[in-house]
């Protein structure tokens, strides 16, 4: 990532702090940056560093809930948009997704759920027999049907990050590292936002610190359940081309993807061992095996291939998993988004749906059924 981008200091004053510089903050940034407004991204530690830097980069459409694909629709587009209209090199890819069953059970249960999504708009294919063979004869024969969403994507965690704070700074966002807020309190009409490199005033403040955000919140009194699962994730060495497709799976736990340099990624969301507290966080070897043995019953060309990497990272998540993002409930211009289950699929259109609500133009898509203040559980400022 290039350092020259960044700015040694946090400025005395603007009029935009965002607190977090994963995805939900760097995009928060960018689209007020390019609006033209005066935006400055405080990062505790590399912006890009934690779970936005470390996941799968799935994009999947079919594993979402009815009542979060309309959101995810919006998010693919801007993650589209980011490489084909605004020079932001993501890593976007949307070759489709299949999702597969492998028992009687699962053949029912992926019928009554494509269903169910398709009356939500989405439109799959579904596949079974010689149709299935064809279009993916890496399959294990276990695999009895699937759906196939044209839809489903993916984007490079890697690639989006160092290309998504180059734009923030190229729209003149300016990007402070290593600079941890401590303290957030309300001075003079303003947010006084103390770091450990100065302290800094601004007119709104932007909370999008992942599973750190409900610490940020209970500084200017506002108390959100947010909880942090510990996802895991494993890679394989390159390999020949085997997957065309982004796998996931209606029964187990699993996601599957190739990308271009051969490598390749088995997660899915996998549960590793850890604590919140201590930043201890380390892959579960129970559980590694049953991602992988879902893996190879799948795919099972997997099994040839050296594994080599797993590790561990945490997922900010609500107690409904929905998404939150919105007006940090009972405060002035301070506004959240923290938590939601697949947040690199929501982050860009968080971040474009929170720029849109501080300029004061109409949402892209409904949101009111991700406002924060429905989480709220104590007193608030
Ligand atoms: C292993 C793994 C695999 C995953 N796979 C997928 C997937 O395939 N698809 C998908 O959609 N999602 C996936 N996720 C989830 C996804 O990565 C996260 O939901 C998303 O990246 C969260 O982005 P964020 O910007 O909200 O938070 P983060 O990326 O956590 O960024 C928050 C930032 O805030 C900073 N910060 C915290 N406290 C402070 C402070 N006091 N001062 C200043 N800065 C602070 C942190 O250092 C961090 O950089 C996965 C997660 C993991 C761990």
């Amino acid at each position: 990532m290039a350092g020259s981008v960044f700015v040694e200091t946090p400025p005395r004053d603007a009029e935009i702090v965002v607190v977090g510089g994963g995805v939900a903050g760097m995009s928060t940034a960018l689209f007020l940056a390019r609006a033209g407004r005066d935006v400055v991204l405080l990062e505790r530690g590399v912006p890009w560093g934690v779970a936005s830097g470390a996941n799968a980069g799935t994009l999947s459409l079919q594993v979402k809930r009815a009542e979060v694909l309309d959101l995810c629709k919006l998010s693919l587009d801007v993650w589209r948009r980011f490489g084909a209209e605004m020079d932001v090199d993501v890593g976007f890819g949307q070759p489709g997704g299949l999702r597969v069953a492998t028992t009687d059970a699962e053949v029912a249960h992926l019928r009554e759920y494509s269903d169910e999504q398709r009356g939500g708009g989405l439109e799959f294919e579904w596949l079974e027999g010689n149709q299935l063979r064809d279009m993916a004869p890496w399959l294990s024969t276990g695999v009895r049907a699937a759906t196939f969403c044209s839809g489903d994507a993916y984007a490079s965690p890697l690639l989006a990050g160092g290309s998504l704070i180059a734009a923030v700074a190229k729209a003149g966002g300016r990007i402070v590292g290593h600079a941890e807020v401590t303290g957030l309190s309300r001075e003079n009409g303003a947010y006084r936002i103390e770091t450990t490199k100065g302290a800094t005033r601004a007119k709104i403040l932007i909370i999008t610190a992942g599973p750190w955000s409900g610490g940020l919140a209970r500084m200017l009194g506002v108390a959100l359940p947010i909880y942090v699962d510990v996802n895991m994730l494993s890679i394989t060495e390159s390999a020949p081309k085997l997957l065309d497709r982004v796998i996931t799976h209606i029964g187990g736990i699993l996601s599957l993807k190739q990308l271009p340099n051969g490598t390749i990624l088995i997660g899915g969301g996998w549960q590793g061992r850890g604590r919140f507290a201590g930043m201890e966080k380390f892959a579960d070897h129970v559980r590694l095996g049953q991602n992988l043995t879902t893996a190879v019953s799948v795919v099972p060309d997997l099994a040839k291939l050296r594994l080599v990497r797993t590790w561990a990272g945490y997922e900010a998540v609500a107690p409904d998993a929905l998404p939150a993002f919105g007006r940090l409930p009972g405060t002035d211009d301070a506004y959240i988004a923290a938590a939601a289950r697949g947040g690199f699929t929501f982050g860009p259109a968080q971040g474009l749906l929170m720029s849109e609500m501080i300029l004061g133009q109409p949402p892209s898509t409904p949101i009111g059924r991700f406002d924060p203040a429905r989480l709220l559980t104590g007193a608030h400022a």
